[in-house]
């Protein structure tokens, strides 16, 4: 068995087809007739483009334009009168067109590669990609046939450049595994639009295999075999199964609505960090924001984001999601998270300390920058504001105040608002818990933040491994707190959601239907597998479960009930 990074989900098992590596070499010759090599070398130019152009054409029919992107990207940089025009005054100086080739693009690639930026580093092998078509055009390499490889292929290479992974068919490649690369590379972002398993970043794995190998790519777990045992491949032959049927069973709940067994509506929304990550909550099935961490926003940044760099970050997500609901949690640092420009002190106990709604109400000139961009952003879409770590009603009470004051001032000034923007509490206290009826009464909706729950009910760090076997939304202290969130949320008529990693937990789900939450928030990939275990469980099966449930006293023994119970539904 051998490791690497999941790149692409999914169990490939078939014979390996080893992507050899070309010998690139070639011998640096003075040219007398420059005029002769410059011709050479915009036939290659010319034909580079021409065929980058039909597999971008070509992905872009296959898997849409967001794919062909990166081919596209290629056939700008060739086509900028830099790159091309440095390469050909090299040519007319008397050097070779390989030469000059490669001297152009390991100018850029050293430029881009030493750059901060991902997006730019990414450039680097992209270039890298370029000068090796290029120089296999010159020196006449042919590549394997990709598009025509025996069905149930597993290809093996180094690394997979765009123009190799842009022939790949799905139909043909069983899965594949490569010795660089990791999640964000282009092998793993079309091997994942391709829904071909991936396992990169596997070390020296193209010296370990040879053509016709057997081998198994465990793309979800980020393991791969080569010539397996009888045993380790019947099981993996019935872990494909599994998973092309669960796949399936998924897709079939795009653009379904969220659904128990029984018929009863629940929201179904996302935990965002950036605006831009609220497009991969439309484009994973989102049915709105149920928490976007505004922190990130500070995080990335130097200074303190402007009331206008807030305002437009706020206004694109809410954009993005066209109407839907977009929850914005205000600033929540502190604890584990930093922020150095801030200053912040060094504390002895830094989760109990001047964190989150503390921090902001410490500071309330930088948190009114930060709630007049939220409220202005709200004229754009249906914004809500939500506070993190409330501890007792002042807090609550308190944020009100200051957002009906910017309301006041936007009022006097003409400046465009909604006018019933509701303000929210995280419940991720156990104070916050225990007075959970009282806080009913201020916020307009609570969400429930179980990461922080567990920790401070269990009073266990969430990041020390040391206490990890304590940290456990299943513990029956955690459920009791759920439970009592919910009731107090519902007596009082106000909407409860969660956001904290649970809710998208399939144990945790039946639980959370039976107590009557309404609000469901996850990380984006995660909301078919929610809409799917939420489909499967009536609110009668829901509550006889959760009767069960509530009735046990160890944590072991209920995720042993609720594993039982959940895999009967599978
Ligand atoms: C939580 O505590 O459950 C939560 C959603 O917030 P965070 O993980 O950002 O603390
Ligand atoms: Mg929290």
């Amino acid at each position: 068995m051998h490791k690497g990074i999941a790149a692409s989900r999914g169990i490939g098992i078939g014979s390996v087809c080893l992507i050899v590596e070309h010998d690139l070499s070639y011998e640096k010759k003075k040219i007398e007739d420059t005029a002769a090599e410059k011709a050479r070398f915009i036939d290659a130019v010319e034909r580079f483009k021409s065929e980058t152009m039909e597999m971008a054409e070509d992905i872009k029919k296959r898997l849409g334009p967001k794919e062909a992107e990166i081919l596209e990207g290629h056939l700008v940089m060739i086509s900028d009168p830099t790159m091309a025009g440095e390469m050909g005054k090299m040519i007319d100086a008397g050097q070779c067109a390989e030469s000059a080739v490669e001297a152009v693009c390991d100018m850029f690639i050293g430029m881009f590669s030493k750059m901060d930026d991902d997006m730019m580093r990414q450039r680097a092998s992209d270039i890298s990609d370029i000068k090796v078509s290029l120089l296999k055009i010159l020196l006449g390499i042919t590549d394997i046939d990709i598009s025509k490889l025996e069905p149930g292929t597993i290809l093996v290479a180094k690394d997979l450049t765009p123009s190799m992974t842009s022939q790949i068919n799905k139909e043909n490649v069983a899965g594949i595994i490569t010795e660089v690369g990791g999640k964000t590379s282009h092998s793993a972002i079309l091997a994942r639009a391709l829904e071909i398993p991936a396992v990169l970043s596997v070390p020296d794995i193209t010296a370990l295999v040879k053509d016709k190998d057997s081998a198994i790519v465990d793309g979800t777990e980020g393991v791969i075999y080569i010539n397996p045992e009888g045993d380790v491949l019947s099981k993996y032959v019935l872990m494909r199964e599994d998973f092309i049927r669960k796949q399936a069973e998924l897709k079939s709940f795009v653009g379904k609505p969220t659904v128990t067994a029984d018929g009863e509506s629940v929201e179904l929304f996302c935990n965002i960090g950036t605006p831009k990550d609220a497009k991969k909550a439309i484009e994973c099935d989102g049915e709105g924001i149920g928490l976007f961490r505004s922190e990130f926003l500070f995080m990335d940044n130097n200074h303190l984001p402007t009331e206008d760099e807030q305002f437009a970050a706020y206004k694109e997500a809410a954009t993005i999601m066209g109407g839907k609901p977009v929850i914005i949690r205000t600033l929540d640092i502190g604890g584990d998270k930093d922020i150095p420009y801030l200053g912040l002190k060094k504390e002895e106990n830094p989760f109990l300390g001047y964190r989150a709604v503390r921090y902001c109400l410490g500071n309330v000139d930088s948190y009114m920058i930060q709630l007049r961009a939220i409220v202005r952003a709200s004229a754009f879409g249906k914004i809500k504001i939500m506070v993190p770590l409330v501890t007792c009603v002042e807090e609550i009470k308190k944020v009100k105040e200051l957002v009906a004051e910017i309301k006041k001032d936007f009022d006097e000034k003409g400046i465009d608002y909604d006018k019933d923007i509701e303000v929210g509490c995280m419940i991720e206290t156990p104070a916050a818990s225990l007075i959970a009826d009282l806080l009913a009464k201020e916020a307009d909706f609570f969400s429930i933040g179980t990461n922080d729950l567990t920790q401070y009910t269990m009073s266990v760090d969430r990041g020390n491994a040391d206490v990890a076997y304590l940290y456990s939304t299943f513990q029956p202290s955690v459920l009791r707190s759920i439970k009592h969130i919910i009731e107090c949320g519902k007596n009082a008529g106000i909407p409860v959601g969660m956001c904290g990693e649970s809710a998208a937990d399939p144990l945790m789900i039946p639980l959370l239907i039976s107590f009557g939450l309404t609000e469901f928030s996850v990380n984006p990939v995660l909301v078919l597998t929610a809409r799917c275990t939420i489909s499967k469980w009536s609110k009668a099966e829901a509550d006889t479960l959760a009767a069960k449930v509530m009735n046990l006293t160890t944590e072991a023994e209920i995720q042993t009930l609720l594993k039982t119970e959940s895999k009967a539904k599978e």
